[in-house]
């Protein structure tokens, strides 16, 4: 069976025209009333589809994804063409191939071994469809996108996702010599793009495009102010959402292995790096949401509410259940197939719920998801809320649903909130929801909190930081703090605001504007230290990245809860201080001098023990570490002996138990090791 046929055959097998017809009410309408017998329906049903077929035309597509976790954008498309292929009056098929380049391990653009490997595959394909998102574009999606067109000339490249939807990218993107850009939601008319490629600049053909730029004259147009990106936009209603159906299947899917383009598998999808996910090849990743209702000053979602009316959909209840349904037994069979080939299922499966706010959705809704959940689904799930929807009954809902891990974006202290982030959101309203939590596990339903807060924010001085760690003191216990370092990117609110008062107000430097040292997956500061060290906020901010992990009866994140306990805090240890610097020493070519630098590190700690050993000998045993540490004298101290304070923050990333490469890495183990650390030639303290 060639592997077009092997398509079609998945096409029918995964996504059947049943499941298209499945909201049409008059067609079951006319189904229920006539006696056919189940054979025979299905019989008529392929020899329907074997007609329709021999008057289509095939167009095959390939999608590429490189974000490791979120597929579910090609998903999406895959399944929408599919769907295609059944209409009536289709008069074409779609033939898809799915990849997914995305791994955390390697910096850099793909090796020529992988770009090779992708070419061959990608010769046969007519369109070539890149989904692509901020964080590794320059790094990863750019020099793909070169290598492409050099490669394959004639192949259209059609490039989606946020950089693409980012009003301040869209000059950035299409320069790239990209065929067409999608800058809403592609869905709608992708398939009538595709069948109509030869004629897209015809007027009357290009008049039925929305969502696309296909020329430079669409861009020029923007750039001048003479049409606004939103008047070629045109967005998904809710009863498309729940008519469109993505495509779950393991068939004609393709990850990036050990270097290697392989056949997906559960087990060889890109790892989870962030703790506050499952490290469980068996995750469902799954939105039925689209857009957010908050505008936050930092975050895409305000620019493109700004730029394009973008507003909070969902799907029904009852159409999110299915489509997890299905991708749930799509899984089944991908996990029965990796026992065929002699590999075990892997661990009991998981839902990661990638909705921006899940607790946006009505108490009502809530209900009745949790009840259609828990009958067709029942897994365990993982969502993101913010703390202005959540509510307790909400959490309780939630919990009932089955969510045993709660994301909440907390951000910062609510004035801070509000006067850059353009969040209103009551710090009391935090202390209530994480009280919340509390009280279910003392009850014995168990939520694992996840709390996002943003640090390395140029615009908060001490003061303001200070005022959330006080919040932070005040949350119930337990819950895991999780600082992101801000990202700003190209056309957010707060980025313009940054551009207009960073001289008059000299605001510190961003990690996002480093031109050397690349890009960052927002946890990774420490790779950034050199970039980030002169900064007013450096210090401050780094002890918060001590914080990260859970916050117990023990512990503060990576800092033990009593300041009493840093005295044998091992980030403190002369030892563990002296083999950090070493290590730094190691970059010095120059024997002499690495020696003499040797030397001075060797009395830096020395001096700094007496003054820690003197400073901690006065404190109660009641003082918290984190108090301890952003106490006046002591942070003076820091910021008057920097290349000290970088070595302490150097040994907490370097030592296993810690795990401070990331700060937001599973705080019970590293899950593998990965080529990522600091690359600078010189030591960096
Ligand atoms: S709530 Fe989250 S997704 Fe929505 S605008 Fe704010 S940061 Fe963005």
């Amino acid at each position: 069976m060639s592997n077009f046929e092997k398509n079609m055959e998945s096409i029918i097998t995964n996504i059947t025209k049943e499941d298209m017809e499945m909201n049409d009410d008059n067609k079951k309408g006319v189904q229920d009333s006539e006696p056919i017998t189940k054979k025979e329906e299905i019989e008529m049903d392929k020899k329907e589809q074997r007609e329709q077929r021999e008057k289509q035309r095939a167009i095959k597509v390939a999608l590429i994804t490189a974000t490791p976790l979120l597929d579910l954008p090609i998903k999406a498309l895959s399944g929408l063409l599919k769907q295609e292929s059944f209409k009536e009056d289709s008069k074409v098929v779609y033939s898809i191939d799915k990849f997914n380049l995305g791994e955390n391990k390697h910096r850099g653009e793909f090796k020529q071994e992988i770009i090779e490997q992708l070419v061959e595959k990608l010769k046969d394909r007519d369109f070539i469809g890149i989904s692509a998102v901020g964080f590794n574009f320059d790094e990863k999606i750019v020099p793909l996108i070169k290598e492409l067109k050099n490669r394959l000339p004639n192949k259209p490249v059609i490039l989606g996702g946020d950089v693409a939807t980012d009003g301040a990218n869209m000059e950035r993107c299409w320069q790239l010599g990209i065929d067409a850009m999608c800058i809403g939601e592609a869905e709608k008319d992708l398939p009538f793009l595709l069948e109509n490629w030869e004629k897209r600049h015809d007027p009357e053909v290009k008049k039925k495009i929305k969502n696309f730029i296909l020329e430079d004259d669409d861009v020029e147009k923007i750039k001048n102010g003479e049409i606004s990106a939103r008047q070629l936009q045109n967005f998904l209603t809710k009863k498309e959402m729940d008519e469109y159906k993505t495509d779950f299947t393991w068939d004609d899917y393709y990850v990036l292995k050990d270097e290697k383009i392989s056949e997906a598998l559960p087990k060889y999808m890109p790892e989870a790096i962030q703790h506050q996910l499952p490290q469980n090849e068996n995750v469902l990743i799954y939105a039925f949401t689209r857009g957010c209702p908050y505008a936050c000053d930092y975050c895409d979602y305000a620019t493109k509410q700004e730029q394009l009316d973008q507003t909070f959909r969902s799907k029904s209840m009852e159409a999110a259940v299915e489509e997890l349904k299905r991708q749930k037994i799509e899984l089944e069979k991908a996990r029965e197939k990796q026992v065929e080939l002699g590999l075990d299922k892997g661990p009991d499966p998981f839902l990661v719920l990638m909705n921006s706010d899940t607790s946006a959705l009505s108490t009502e809704q809530l209900k009745e998801f949790r009840d259609l959940y828990k009958r067709d689904v029942d897994l365990p799930f993982y969502c993101m809320c913010s703390p202005s929807s959540l509510t307790p009954e909400k959490i309780r809902i939630l919990a009932d649903a089955g969510m045993v891990h709660l994301n909440v974006g907390v951000q910062t202290n609510q004035e801070s909130n509000e006067k850059f982030f353009n969040r209103r959101q009551k710090d009391d309203k935090i202390i209530e929801l994480t009280r919340t939590v509390s009280e279910l596990g003392e009850k014995g339903i168990d939520i694992k909190l996840f709390c996002d807060f943003i640090i390395h924010n140029p615009f908060e001085n001490k003061d303001q930081s200070r005022k959330t760690i006080e919040l932070i003191k005040k949350m119930e216990l337990p819950f895991d703090y999780i600082p992101h370092t801000l990202f700003l990117g190209s056309g957010s609110p707060l980025r313009k605001r940054y551009e207009k008062e960073r001289e008059e107000n000299d605001l510190d430097k961003l990690l996002e504007d480093n031109k050397e040292i690349g890009y960052s997956n927002y946890h990774d500061t420490y790779r950034f230290y050199s970039w980030l060290k002169d900064n007013k906020g450096f210090v401050i901010n780094t002890i918060c990245e001590f914080m990260a992990g859970q916050h117990n009866s023990e512990k503060l994140g990576r800092l033990p809860r009593y300041a009493n306990n840093l005295k044998s805090w091992d980030a403190f240890g002369e030892d563990n201080l002296l083999s950090t610097a070493q290590k730094e020493a190691k970059k010095i070519s120059d024997k002499k001098q690495a020696e003499s630098y040797m030397r001075e590190k060797e009395e830096q700690i020395s001096e700094f023990r007496k003054f820690i050993d003197e400073k901690l000998s006065a404190i109660d045993e009641k003082t918290l570490s984190i108090d301890f540490l952003i106490k006046d004298d002591v942070l003076d101290y820091f910021e008057d002996h920097k290349n000290l304070f970088i070595n302490i923050a150097l040994v907490l990333k370097n030592l296993p138990q810690y795990h401070q490469r990331f700060s937001n890495e599973s705080a019970e183990k590293r899950t593998y090791e990965t080529e990522f650390d600091d690359s600078s030639s010189n030591p960096i303290f």
